[in-house]
């Protein structure tokens, strides 16, 4: 398929920013504090502007912040159950239906639940 101009100009300038800001690893390690602090001014500009060209590590971002909202509706026991790996079966398939709409998340966390 032949890109448009319009395309073709719009990788050029996703091109230019990313050359210009962070690599993805590290904007990776910002996506994560973001969800645990609010990032400062910059932290925030340079997260958004890499967004803005970078398809990667904005899926990324919906992801962290679904498996986010997903670890918030767990009381303190699941918590505590997940981080050392020994949650119940009930809770186990409860959290993974409720992960089943976002289907390829949902492989990742039945993978990481087990
Ligand atoms: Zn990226």
């Amino acid at each position: 398929m032949e890109m448009t101009t319009r395309q073709e100009l719009r990788r050029e300038f996703n091109r230019f920013l990313l050359r210009r800001l962070p690599p993805c690893k590290e904007i990776a390690m910002l996506i994560s504090q973001s969800l645990d602090r609010r990032l400062g001014l910059r932290e925030r500009l340079i997260l958004r502007l890499h967004l803005v060209a970078c398809r990667p590590c904005e899926r990324y971002l919906q992801q962290s912040e679904f498996l986010s909202s997903a670890i918030d509706v767990m009381n303190d026991d699941e918590k505590e159950a997940l981080y050392e790996g020994a949650l119940s079966a009930s809770a186990r398939e409860r959290i993974k239906s409720a992960l089943r709409s976002a289907a390829p998340l949902a492989a990742f966390t039945c993978l990481f639940l087990g």
